[in-house]
């Protein structure tokens, strides 16, 4: 049987996830991937914060690339993440599981305003927790709030999924001199510029020693797999 060798765990799910072979918008069937995929980790017993981002569906700097308010243009990008987090918490609990949707943006009428007791509180009640609405704040991406709220809530170790299966020392699609890291050190990642997170996300995670995990994103064993040791990452810190 497949263990998890952490016991609460924040998963960043990129938009773009969501959107599967479309550019924009959300596939239910990528959806309920992505929610088939968290449920059999919650069933396993891991305590499960997530963070959505919103690239399927609206990215402030492209809306600043094209001229307009970059500030209004994040805050549109944040609520893009608060549809996705509600898509995505309604497709877990149709898997028979408690969500509990928190938002960084108060809108009381649509979900609870985030605080780390509430969310520590639902974790521990056995709830799937999503932290919607990024940081709360402009000029932040949802893998900076993802590091936030993995430290914020005591996670274990934060799940980054990519394209490929962990860390290279260069794009190993275009570059076949591209070399693999088994485990790398945040400041590393930093200094190489390895751009698989933001830095700012990178920072925080090293100055508060979170773990990072990244691994590919269409492996067959899904996050299980990646959870139990089974599917290759690179771990990072
Ligand atoms: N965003 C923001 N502050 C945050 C998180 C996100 O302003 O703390 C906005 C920003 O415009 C960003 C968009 O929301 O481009 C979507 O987030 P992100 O680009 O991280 O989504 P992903 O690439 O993970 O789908």
């Amino acid at each position: 049987m497949n263990r998890s060798a952490y016991d609460r765990i924040l998963l960043k799910v990129s938009g773009e996830v969501l959107a599967g072979d479309q550019s924009f918008g959300i596939e239910p069937q990528f959806l309920h991937s992505m929610a088939d995929q968290i449920a059999e980790v919650a069933k396993a017993g891991v305590q499960i914060a997530i963070v959505i981002g919103a690239g399927n569906i609206f990215r402030g700097m492209a809306v600043a690339a094209s001229g307009a308010n970059r500030v209004t243009g994040d805050v549109m990008g944040m609520l893009g993440t608060v549809i996705n987090s509600l898509a995505l918490g309604d497709a877990i609990e149709q898997k028979g599981l408690r969500v509990k949707v928190y938002s960084n943006v108060p809108m009381p009428t649509v979900a609870d305003t985030f605080t780390a007791r509430d969310a520590n509180q639902a974790l521990n009640d056995g709830s799937v927790v999503i932290c919607a609405g990024g940081t709360g704040s402009p000029f932040f991406t949802t893998d900076t709030a993802a590091s936030l709220k993995a430290i914020e809530l005591h996670c274990d170790v934060l799940l980054k999924g990519t394209k490929v299966d962990g860390v290279y020392s260069a794009d190993p699609k275009t570059n076949p001199d591209a070399k693999r890291f088994e485990t790398i050190t945040h400041e590393e990642v930093i200094s190489r510029d390895l751009r698989v997170m933001d830095t700012a996300a990178f920072a925080l995670a090293r100055d508060n020693g979170l773990p990072i995990l990244v691994y590919a994103l269409d492996d067959p064993e899904g996050l299980m797999g990646v959870l139990s040791g089974k599917t290759r990452s690179t771990r990072v810190g």
